[in-house]
């Protein structure tokens, strides 16, 4: 997959390609962005551009790499991060207890690429993650030019950022460290001030629903616009939305709120919150219907502030339009700020049903 198929921010990655080109390549390079925003995807990609045995240079004449030697296909093997990061974790469950403790979390397919993603249970990136990167970075690569480090987020134990801002100190000529982040603002500054940022921003909706035309070809025009929406410019969240959940919560959603506004009937009610009752999907599911219910009640709140084309749920607009026509602004807000106590509730651990029977029956009386 050459640069071509990165989806949006043209110009950030042509500048990073031409630092590529005059061999000005920062040794540290913050990818900032959303969930879902491609930071992990480029930076594999920059790696297999700086390590192809058989760098491609497309019509503009700036570094791309084959997608097909041996280094670009081992790099390419960690894309899967969710996969790799799986495996990575359960080879150290099955590791005797006294070699579990000592042992950090990597996912690395390339020996000169290391990935290091934030360590289990804390999901932060501990110290000997980091003194793992500084045992081997000095060394100067086995079978690529440039050896590779991915941190694929910024939750850094206090000990590990002060470690790794010591290699940001001093790095290496042959080394490159990429830091992921959702917001920039977690690093320390001393680290910020060492690399240089690049930012990678939401895409146009109608970019992402003609790039999910292509690459989604079951979803159709509706459901592309509704994903697009849903993903908020994130074309990552967009590849691997589960619409079929959220169609299924959504429903789940609209039998609460049609209820409450007195047009539902109630044994469809109580089927709803009934099937919340088991804890099997447990608590996955009801955030899932807890934060279908917010984006319910925010376009409610959009068509009721003539705010309409913000709508995301806008394959359901009719639906969605009679309804904010039967509740006020009030009853909303209301709505909303109850949807806040259930979640509180959550918080606390309480019975899960228990909660969200409450939000029914406290929504009732608001109508
Ligand atoms: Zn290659």
């Amino acid at each position: 997959m050459p640069f071509s198929d990165f989806a949006g921010n043209p110009e950030t990655i042509h500048r990073l390609r031409e630092m590529l080109a005059r061999k000005r390549f920062p040794h540290a390079v913050i990818l900032s962005g959303a969930h879902g925003s491609g930071k992990y995807t480029l930076a594999l990609m920059l790696a297999r551009a700086m390590n192809c045995l058989a760098p491609l240079t497309d019509g503009d004449g700036l570094p791309d790499f084959c997608g097909r030697c041996s280094n670009c296909t081992r790099i390419a093997q960690s894309e899967d991060l969710d996969a790799r990061f799986a495996e990575a974790v359960e080879a150290r469950e099955n590791l005797r207890d006294t070699d579990k403790k000592e042992t950090r979390l990597f996912v690395q397919t390339h020996p000169d690429v290391l990935i290091i993603p934030p360590d289990p249970p804390q999901m932060m990136i501990k110290v000997d993650q980091v003194r793992h990167v500084i045992e081997t970075i000095y060394y100067r690569p086995a079978e690529a030019r440039e050896r590779v480090y991915i941190f694929t987020s910024s939750a850094f134990m206090k000990e590990a950022a002060n470690s790794l801002l010591k290699v940001l100190e001093e790095p290496p000529e042959f080394a490159s460290i990429f830091l992921l982040t959702e917001n920039a603002g977690e690093l320390l500054p001393t680290i910020r001030s060492r690399s240089m940022t690049f930012n990678l921003g939401a895409l146009p909706f109608p970019e992402i629903e003609s790039r999910l035309g292509q690459l989604r070809p079951e979803w159709n025009v509706r459901q592309r616009a509704l994903v697009a929406r849903l993903s908020e410019g994130a074309i990552g969240r967009a590849l691997s939305f589960n619409l079929e959940s959220y169609v299924a919560a959504r429903g789940h959603a609209l039998v609460m709120l049609k209820s409450a506004l007195g047009a539902g009937d109630h044994t469809e009610l109580f089927k709803v919150t009934e099937s919340y009752r088991a804890g099997a999907e447990g608590r996955e599911k009801i955030e899932g219907l807890l934060r279908t219910l917010y984006s319910l009640l925010e376009d409610m709140m959009f068509l009721q502030s003539g705010a309409g084309q913000l709508v995301r749920n806008t394959d359901i607009l009719g639906e969605l339009k009679k309804m904010s026509e039967t509740a006020d602004f009030a009853w909303v807000r209301r709505a909303a700020e109850g949807l806040g106590e259930v979640e509180r509730g959550l918080r606390r651990n309480l019975l899960r049903s228990l909660s969200l029977d409450a939000f029914a029956t406290a929504l009732d009386r608001v109508s």
